[in-house]
């Protein structure tokens, strides 16, 4: 067995493996989903496309429907545009093709943690920059480092997981302007910050936009990401992507939910905003918590009781939460993504009782 091990790469023997306990709990805010699920005209529409669907050919090599229903959405040139299989699959094709021994790979922690995953198992050397002390980006840290160690590739993700907060526009553009490699923004998450870095693509051909429709669309189960960038770079990221990435159930799904976006998913995204300012201003009246400001649809919660004992607790009562304590600087937070109002009244209700003994136990 030893020997076989030894097959291994030994960076890939080092890592700890990027994955989450299958816990259940009947309100579940622990990976950021829509927590209302597809609408149901989203649906409908889907089957109804599907009976004309032939199921036993392939789809196209590349999704270029979806393409070009992406670029009329967003704006941008269908040949500067791949969908794949989720957007995890999206990190993993442009690294593959872009990240070898030798590449050094600029990343701002905590953050996504498959960035610097995948960066490592390609044999790339991770440079990492802490956020500041109030968790938002430190630009001027990231500028003086990309200056220093010209980064082939820099990934930050706005708003951030797990913290939401973000890069601006003008802190992207002053970081464009000393950045010799490639800046790539996820933007999961930015339908609840209601702003996209998208308007810099077109002067910027070193720039790349990341986005899903694992979160707003709410369609995680289906796995469809997309990713905007220059086209010249974008036919070099195919390469790094596997012949029909995409099925064609999801590449349907994803169609819909572009065509009925404003009417079906907007309306959803928005109560998602309110709710998540009333979570975050309950969630500051409870002794013990602090939460930090998100433009997501999570909130992370400094806890005075250790974060693993209050996910515990929690999970006990029903609700399942993410504990980030392991993240760098995170060692006294939790995670929680917003849900539907009698989902955030159960979290609230739970957190204060679990908050209100303890203080009376110390
Ligand atoms: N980027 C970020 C920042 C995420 O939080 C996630 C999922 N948690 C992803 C990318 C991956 O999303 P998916 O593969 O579902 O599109």
């Amino acid at each position: 067995m030893a020997d076989l091990i030894r097959t291994i790469k030994q960076t890939v023997r080092d890592l700890r493996p990027y994955s989450l306990a299958a816990n259940h709990a009947v309100v579940k805010l622990n990976q950021n989903e829509n927590p209302w699920g597809v609408p149901e005209a989203i649906r409908t529409e889907t089957f109804r496309r599907l009976e004309k669907c032939s199921w036993s050919r392939y789809p196209g090599f590349l999704p270029t429907q979806l393409h070009r229903r992406l670029a009329a959405f967003t704006g941008w040139d269908p040949e500067g545009i791949t969908a794949g299989n989720g957007s995890n699959e999206l990190i993993q094709a442009l690294m593959m093709v872009a990240i070898e021994r030798g590449k050094r790979v600029l990343i701002s922690e905590p953050t996504f943690a498959l960035y610097r995953q995948i960066a490592t198992i390609l044999g790339g050397e991770v440079i990492s920059v802490p956020l500041t002390d109030q968790l938002t980006y430190n630009v001027n840290l990231l500028r003086t480092q990309m200056e220093s160690s010209s980064p082939d590739l820099t990934i930050l993700c706005s708003p951030n997981n797990p913290t939401g907060c973000l890069v601006t526009e003008s802190e992207l553009a002053s970081l464009l302007e000393v950045s010799r490699g490639l800046i790539v923004i996820d933007e999961a998450y930015h339908e609840f910050s209601e702003q996209s870095l998208k308007s810099l693509l077109s002067r910027n051909p070193n720039l790349v936009i990341l986005r899903t429709f694992s979160k707003a669309m709410a369609m995680a189960g289906l796995r469809v990401g997309y990713l905007l960038a220059a086209p010249e770079l974008v036919s070099e990221i195919r390469k790094g992507l596997l012949p029909y990435n995409l099925n064609v159930i999801s590449q349907t799904a994803a169609e819909v939910a572009l065509d009925l976006y404003d009417e079906q998913v907007k309306p959803l995204v928005k109560r998602l905003i309110e709710e998540r300012e009333r979570l975050y201003d309950q969630l500051r009246s409870i002794p013990g918590l602090k939460p930090v400001p998100s433009r997501a649809n999570f909130i992370l919660v400094s806890s005075t009781i250790p974060p693993r004992r209050v996910f515990t607790e929690l999970l006990d009562r029903g609700i399942l939460i993410r504990d980030v304590s392991s993240y760098p600087m995170l060692s006294n937070h939790f995670r929680v993504s917003v849900g539907r109002p009698e989902e955030n009244d159960a979290l609230l209700f739970a957190l204060n009782e679990i908050c209100k003994r303890e203080a009376v136990n110390q």
